[in-house]
């Protein structure tokens, strides 16, 4: 079976999914088509009441959500109760938000008349999404989606399918109507399918590099609007003046958060020569004082991996990293556990040729570089095909938002931990994808900008 809930420390095997049907994808796409058209008459007040109680019942059912999670998908019980509530936040901001955020602009043409853009819905939207925020994904696209009125078909990673389900089941238990998000345990081809289908309009992908070019390469195909919100190489950045212990305290957590299985972890740390040997020195502490254990219990520091599969990809790049010359400061060493475990792991003397400085690290691999000015911190930052997001330590915050200037991705953040929230924009540019979630942006990814002109 394609789909399957395997928990990750205990290896078990826990649950099956079959494939959905072609019948299923059918009934899906028309549910959503028909309901599109009612939403069109609806009043958004309507949803917003609908979305503030998904809401509602996600903090009810947070327990239950989280626990799920945490035993499909490896995670730190703690972590996935912050997702939980995340989505939460999420669905109550677009709720309160979404209806000023869509009211009709005006346009200045003087003598012309008066023009309006007005910000309609478009029609049933797919959307394609990862394991490591199972639910955070969902609901990016979900609540700003449900505003508008584009109702959606939800395919989820094969390693999450109860996630994705019980997701599901939540927002429609909470009075969302027949067809708002159908999840389905679709294949590759039912999902080029559904994209080349004329109900659909749109599809959201996040994931890997591979099935986001394969995905929009059919909806341009069928001419298709597509968001992407692909891997990240994401530098930390640290010059001189920094402050040492809010750099060492902030450095580690950017890189074992979900046992750094984040698409925004800091996975290249970039640090003035002056401060590298004590950075170095203090990321291998903190990285030592992690506990691996069961995910559920509060005492466990360090997660599994999400699969069996990700660890031993992620130990094939250390190992080729260490023959192109890396060099091992603290870690890659077995963890004697049965789940998924690595350890945490710094590589140091990683140059341009090393596939560690070009490939994407998806796990607790953290790789420090030395430089000695600040103009190649920022050479080094961009040097790469990726650009979602970085962080910038500097003396003060306004010096760490002129470099912030110069970093060629969709995020940073100055002198500070990243972070997620409902009204910042999420997304990136190069190879990390294209289009944004969350925010006003988020709101407009697939929406009808209508230009309607008076006389
Ligand atoms: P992945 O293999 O691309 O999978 C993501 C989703 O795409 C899954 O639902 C997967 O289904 C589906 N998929 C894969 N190939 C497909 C195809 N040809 N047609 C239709 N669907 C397809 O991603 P991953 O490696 O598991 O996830 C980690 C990646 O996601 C990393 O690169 C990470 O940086 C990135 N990510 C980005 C963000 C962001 O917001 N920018 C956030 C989180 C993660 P199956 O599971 O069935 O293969």
């Amino acid at each position: 079976m394609a789909y399957q809930t395997i928990n990750p420390y205990t290896n078990e095997t826990v649950k099956e999914y079959p494939e959905a049907t072609d019948q299923q994808l059918e009934e899906a796409l028309q549910n959503g088509h028909e309901l599109y058209h009612t939403f069109k008459t609806q009043d958004i007040k309507e949803r917003a009441e609908q979305l503030r109680q998904i809401a509602a019942n996600i903090r009810e059912r947070s327990t239950e959500l989280a626990r799920t999670c945490t035993i499909e998908m490896g995670k730190l019980l703690a972590e996935a109760e912050g997702e939980v509530e995340l989505c939460a936040v999420i669905a109550d901001w677009y709720a309160d938000n979404a209806e000023e955020l869509l009211k009709p602009e005006e346009i200045e043409t003087g003598a012309n008349g008066k023009a309006e853009v007005h910000y309609q819905s478009t029609g049933v939207i797919m959307m394609v999404e990862p394991w490591n925020f199972p639910y955070y994904q969902i609901m990016r696209v979900f609540a700003p989606n449900f505003m508008v009125g584009n109702p959606m078909i939800l395919k989820h990673a094969s390693n999450t399918p109860s996630t994705a389900q019980l997701m599901a089941d939540v927002i429609s238990e909470a009075g969302a109507p027949k067809g708002s998000l159908t999840n389905l345990f679709l294949n590759y081809d039912q999902v080029s399918k559904a994209i080349a289908d004329p109900r659909v309009q749109g599809v959201a992908l996040t994931g890997s590099e591979r099935s986001g070019s394969t995905v929009a390469k059919t909806a341009g195909e069928h001419l298709k609007k597509s968001t992407l919100e692909l891997g990240g190489m994401d530098p930390f950045i640290v010059l001189d003046g920094a402050n040492m212990d809010e750099v060492a305290d902030i450095a580690w957590r950017s890189r074992l958060y979900n046992c750094g299985q984040e698409c925004t972890s800091s996975k290249r740390f970039i640090v003035m020569e002056n401060m590298y040997d004590e950075f170095v020195e203090r990321l291998k502490d903190n990285f030592s004082k992690v506990k691996p254990g069961d995910p559920l219990d509060e005492a466990t520091t360090l997660a599994p991996m999400n699969t069996k599969k990700a660890k031993e990809k992620l130990q094939e790049q250390v190992d080729e990293a260490i023959k192109a010359g890396a060099h091992v400061v603290y870690g890659n060493e077995p963890i004697d556990l049965p789940g998924q475990f690595f350890m945490p792991t710094i590589l140091t003397d990683v140059d341009r040729d090393n596939p560690a400085h070009t490939t994407e690290l998806f796990g607790p691999v953290a790789v420090v570089y030395k430089v000695s000015t600040e103009e190649e911190a920022i050479k080094l930052a961009n040097d790469s095909s990726y650009g979602l997001g970085g962080t910038v330590f500097a003396g003060d915050s306004e010096h760490g938002a002129e470099v912030a200037e110069k970093i060629e991705t969709g995020m940073v953040f100055v002198n500070n931990i990243r972070y997620s929230l409902p009204e910042l924009p999420f997304g990136g540019v190069k190879r990390s994808g294209y289009g944004r979630e969350l925010s006003k942006l988020g709101q407009m990814a697939f929406v009808n900008e209508k230009l309607i002109m008076k006389a």
